[in-house]
């Protein structure tokens, strides 16, 4: 047996094990799944707005200046269409539903492309933290309602002429009257609904119930853009946990905390043939893919010291109060999460950037506040 494969069969033998699964799903997951932000899918895809802009890929035309609202919008209803409506449930997704049958589970996801769900995942188990693509806010979030935007994003799409919509169809908020935007975390106004707070009642329930049983933190391609929402929570969790293991799948940065090595399975390879080699029940099939097993090193400390301010203070910002006693020795020394907490430093392309919380005004009096970091991770207390 390969070393791939003896991890394989720890993972394996981990799933049997557990009652409970969380699933962490980050940027690699979804790209992993073949929603690509680049390559074939974009050039088939955007053909006219590569030929008028120069575009290169999906992500950096996020960020593109466009000189009007129609020009933005047609864009935007583009881009949203084909992440979020054309695409079909894809079947990496549906795997991981298919690994966690039986099982007491729950989805945290930074995703914003409603996968999980549409893979069969029932909504009461999944936790969008960043948003969803197929929703409408006001720009300056001035009330917490959220838009369903199919049909408006259907019609932009198809009225589209020479990269631009038709004025008629810019999207105004009906209160304020000023701009729309779409519901992802990318500055601080940033709506969270009363849907997104029963969704992380939910998550933190899902914590609280399985808080020192035998679990699975089952972490795909999960980076450095946002690690406080679920990879810094889940070395945590692990930790604090005997009963715990974590098997992560990131192709540029397996490595963990060191404390937790004895309970972390990582893997390189390629996300969806690992997920599928897990559940396959044949044993003794051979895996022929080659490990590539690369560590990330000493570069984890300059990149995690290189994230942004928001990225900082949301360090730990769903951890759970027990796993709040984890003091990462780096970071103690540090005043911010060092190499042990295997803080790397990638970037993923199509994560929401991170911008304000968002958790601030809107936020009803009786929610639970996020949790501030104790100290874990030299993490400022949330708003
Ligand atoms: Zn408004």
């Amino acid at each position: 047996m390969n070393d791939y494969e003896s991890r394989i069969e720890r993972a394996k033998q981990a799933i049997t094990e557990a009652k409970y699964i969380l699933i962490g799903g980050g940027a690699g997951l979804s790209d992993a799944a073949g929603l690509k932000y680049s390559g074939k899918r974009f050039a088939d895809n955007f053909a006219p707005f590569i030929k008028k802009y120069g575009f290169t890929d999906l992500y950096t035309s996020s960020f593109y200046p466009f000189k009007t609202h129609e020009e933005r919008w047609a864009y935007w209803a583009k881009h949203i269409a084909v992440n979020r409506y054309e695409e079909p449930p894809a079947a990496l997704y549906q795997d991981l539903l298919q690994l966690v049958r039986g099982k007491e589970y729950f989805a945290l996801t930074t995703n914003v492309e409603h996968q999980f769900v549409k893979a069969g995942f029932p909504e009461e188990k999944v936790f969008a933290v960043q948003g969803d693509y197929g929703l409408f806010q006001c720009a300056m979030g001035c009330h917490n309602t959220l838009y369903v935007n199919e049909s408006q994003i259907k019609l932009m799409v198809s009225d589209t002429n020479d990269c631009r919509i038709p004025s008629a169809l810019v999207p105004k908020c009906p209160v304020c009257g000023g701009e729309m935007d779409t519901n992802l975390r990318h500055n601080e106004y940033f709506v969270q609904d009363k849907n997104w707070y029963q969704a992380e009642r939910l998550y933190r329930d899902f914590i609280r119930a399985s808080d020192g049983k035998r679990i699975v933190y089952l972490e795909l391609g999960v980076g450095f853009n946002t690690p406080g929402i679920i990879r810094l929570p889940f070395e945590q969790m692990t930790y604090q946990n005997e009963k715990a293991a974590l098997i992560r799948v990131n192709r540029d940065y397996p490595r963990g905390a060191n404390e937790n090595e004895r309970r972390t399975i990582a893997f390189t390879e390629d996300m969806a043939a690992t997920v599928a080699a897990i559940n396959r029940s044949d044993r003794t099939q051979a895996i022929q893919l080659v490990s590539i097993n690369k560590i990330s090193g000493g570069k984890t400390m300059n990149k995690l010291n290189a994230l942004n301010d928001w990225t900082k203070k949301t360090i730990s910002f769903l951890a759970p109060k027990s796993a709040q006693g984890y003091l990462c020795p780096a970071m103690a020394a540090a005043g911010s999460c060092g190499s042990s907490c295997g803080a790397g430093g990638d970037k993923p392309k199509d994560e929401p950037k991170p911008g304000s919380c968002g958790a601030g005004d809107d936020k009803p009096k009786d929610e639970p506040k996020p949790s501030a970091c104790g100290s874990s991770c030299g993490a400022s207390e949330q708003k």
